[in-house]
């Protein structure tokens, strides 16, 4: 699908649900979700009838997100149907990677090729705060099991908190001496309801240029990250800048909620509703919420937060 700006849109990512086992600060409330009814949910059914719509449409590429998306029902499952779906050339997952050593493998082989991981710190009593009960022993047994699995690549992204990660952005960018993994630094985004973070914490993801002098320029694959390197590594490190220089100009991708809306912006409120519908159906929705994606999301910082109207949670990071 090329979009009314010229965009060709050809990524779609699926909150296959808002439910997860932890809470981090930036992405939900402690509460965690107000549980909606199965019936308000996509089913697993609906959920591969939208990849097919958008297929047909256009999408090649894949993101299984959530909420945490190995907390759902039948998920392996659902991503062998999503990978075997004609015209998807990749299915990719986000994950914080606690339920890896039991699924691991399993979703290895229902075709997921590719697998990022969340960590923003390593350090156990700051994992336990910014996940508000996260262990951070589970996330390493989550890693090792997923490099055991083969995937193609793991990617290791850690949201930059002013005051509360930057004095460890070198030993994180060091997991990529460690390990045959990229880091990607990513600028915290102020979802409209994250009251936790004040001015401070919304850093620029230059920072770690500045801490990181001997860093190398990679070679650039097409993603929204600046790609660099630490002299030896096995993998890169990644600068992602939502805030600090915007990628909207050459965004390719639409999101599914997990309550069946398509977001066609981040950030944006508007949401197009395909759930209870057929195949046709879903496919004229997508359309019309392509159609009126928005050339870019407004200023974003720490006094001019995201629109967007729902938790990450419930988008889908
Ligand atoms: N539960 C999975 C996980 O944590 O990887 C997948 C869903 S989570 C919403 C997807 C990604 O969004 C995570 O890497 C998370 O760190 C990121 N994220 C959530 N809220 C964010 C925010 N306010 N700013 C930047 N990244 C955020
Ligand atoms: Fe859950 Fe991922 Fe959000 Fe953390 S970032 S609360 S792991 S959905």
């Amino acid at each position: 699908m090329i979009d009314n700006c010229g965009r060709t849109i050809d990524y779609m990512r699926i909150s296959v649900t808002d439910l997860c086992n932890l809470r981090c600060r930036y992405c939900m409330g402690e509460e965690g979700v107000c549980k909606k009814t199965h019936q308000e949910m996509m089913s697993a059914e609906e959920i591969v009838t939208a990849v097919k719509a958008a297929a047909g449409l256009g999408i090649r590429k894949i993101r299984i997100t959530g909420g945490e998306p190995l907390v759902k029902r039948n998920i392996v499952s659902i991503c062998r149907n999503i990978a075997s779906v004609e015209g998807i050339e990749e299915v990719c997952m986000t994950t914080n990677g606690i339920l890896l050593p039991d699924m691991a493998e399993e979703l290895r082989a229902a075709g997921v090729t590719r697998l990022n991981l969340s960590l923003d710190t390593l350090d156990a009593e700051r994992y336990a705060f910014i996940t508000r009960r996260g262990d951070l022993q589970q996330f390493f047994d989550g890693l090792e099991a997923a490099l055991s699995a083969g995937f193609d690549k793991i990617k290791i992204n850690v949201v930059l908190i002013g005051g509360f990660n930057d004095d460890e952005i070198r030993p994180l960018a060091e997991l990529t001496l460690k390990y045959p993994v990229d880091v990607r630094f990513i600028e915290l985004m102020p979802m409209y309801d994250s009251g936790d973070f004040d001015e401070k914490a919304f850093i620029f993801s230059e920072c770690v240029l500045q801490e990181l002098p001997e860093l190398e320029k990679a070679k650039q694959d097409g993603g929204v990250a600046k790609l660099y390197r630490l002299p030896g590594a096995k993998g890169n490190i990644g600068l992602i800048s939502p805030i600090s220089a915007h990628f909207c100009s050459s965004c390719n991708r639409i999101r599914l909620t997990a309550d069946g809306k398509i977001k066609p912006c981040l950030h944006s409120s508007e949401e197009y509703s395909l759930k209870g519908m057929d195949l046709a159906g879903m496919k004229q929705v997508m359309e019309l919420a392509v159609f009126h994606k928005p050339q870019w999301h407004g200023v974003l910082d720490a006094h001019n937060r995201s629109e967007a109207g729902r938790w990450m949670n419930q988008i889908g990071g």
